[in-house]
């Protein structure tokens, strides 16, 4: 069996590993010569449109994505010749800001309250609207923090807007959440669901720092709004394959503020804090397989190394610590690793984790 996957970034490469250890045979296409996934997959550093790497990737048995910017013109003529999951749909909507948040308010999930904004009129209206402080963001092509700004005086809006403003925006009201979580989730091509426990994460800059799972006291009740949510968004999008939804908690509230239709960083710790990774689930679903157990036995942290990677070795003697590097050149905010730390008790893992941070250094709001 061939998967292709677009998009060769680290998402690529643990995809590609979890396949070759399935048996499944992994296809990569990113226009990026030196795309980290092509380490372990046959890679084709070609535009997204080129028509042979089209023909190869129309030969495999499906193509799924680990990278949301993948021209949705492009997936949707591969789509009428070779499965593709999740589907088209959905990644033209986890794409643009604007179409996730109403499809949330459609399913009845809470949103942070926004207003589109295309001109600087829309903007004044929008802040009239939505009052101070609120965030800017672009509607589409957002990631880590990028693209965003945070407007807490007429001052940052005009400099947000000198900015960003000649880009299709979202205004969004800024949310005094007490904590952000994930809630990671697959659904095979049977229907069949599997939920992985509630993963809190901490961002520096909009970039993920750090997840831990499970996240500490979560109640039933917000448990299971949390998990109807996805359920909902998977039905209603028929969806196959691994589904990210990023929400912030308010009190008792679930707030959502984005999705991932494909593999996410805050689920990476799955790969030794659950009896199944995301990365093998998602290929099982995407290749017609039946799930995988998500079960997890003890807590889980999972360290991001951004920018530059320290030195590692001085963790290599604890076999509850367990370092990914993805073969990526150093650049800022540009995510080289990553740390995942296990451990039979809470405090345990904060031990461990005090330790992780200790050695990757806890990187700072800038
Ligand atoms: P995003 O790219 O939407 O995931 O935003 C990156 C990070 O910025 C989030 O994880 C939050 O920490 C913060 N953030 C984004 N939107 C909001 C909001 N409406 N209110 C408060 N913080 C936000």
């Amino acid at each position: 069996m061939k998967v292709g996957i677009l998009g060769g970034g680290q998402l690529g490469l643990m995809l590609a590993r979890a396949a070759r250890d399935l048996g499944v045979e992994p296809l990569v296409l990113d226009p990026k010569p030196n795309a980290v996934a092509g380490q372990v997959a046959r890679h084709l550093a070609v535009d997204w449109e080129n028509d042979a790497a089209q023909d190869a990737l129309a030969e495999c048995d499906v193509v799924t994505y680990e990278f949301e910017n993948v021209p949705t013109s492009v997936v949707e003529k591969l789509a009428a010749r070779v499965p593709v999951h999740p589907s088209p749909a959905a990644l033209a909507i986890s794409g643009d800001r604007e179409r996730e948040k109403n499809l949330f308010r459609e399913l009845g999930i809470e949103t942070a309250p926004f207003a589109v904004v295309n001109t600087r009129d829309d903007l004044d209206r929008a802040v009239a609207q939505i009052k101070l402080p609120a965030i800017l963001k672009t509607r589409r092509f957002g990631y880590d923090g990028k693209g965003q700004a945070v407007l807490r005086s007429e001052t940052d809006v005009e400099e947000a807007w000198a900015r960003l403003g000649d880009r299709a925006l979202i205004l969004e009201g800024f949310i005094p959440f007490d904590r952000e979580v994930s809630v990671i989730a697959a659904r095979a091509s049977d229907h069949s669901m599997r939920f992985w426990p509630i993963t809190e994460n901490e961002h520096v800059d909009g970039i993920l720092h750090i997840s831990r799972a499970p996240a500490a006291d979560v109640s039933p009740a917000l448990l299971e709004s949390a998990r109807n949510a996805l359920e909902s968004i998977m039905v209603k999008l028929d969806y196959v394959g691994v589904l990210v939804v990023e929400f912030f908690l308010l009190g008792d509230r679930l707030i959502a503020n984005e999705m991932a239709c494909r593999v996410h960083n805050s689920a990476h710790w799955t790969i030794e804090g659950s009896a199944t990774s995301q990365f093998e689930n998602h290929l099982r679903a995407v290749a017609g397989l039946p799930l995988g157990k998500t079960d997890m036995s003890g807590y889980t942290s999972m360290i991001n190394l951004v920018g530059q990677l320290p030195e590692l070795d001085a963790l290599a003697d604890d076999p509850d610590i367990h370092v990914h590097v993805y073969g990526k050149s150093p650049a800022p905010g540009r995510k080289l690793g990553h740390v995942t730390v296990t451990a039979d008790s809470r405090d345990a893992l904060e031990a461990r984790t005090r330790r992780v941070r200790d050695v990757v250094g806890d990187r700072e709001p800038c």
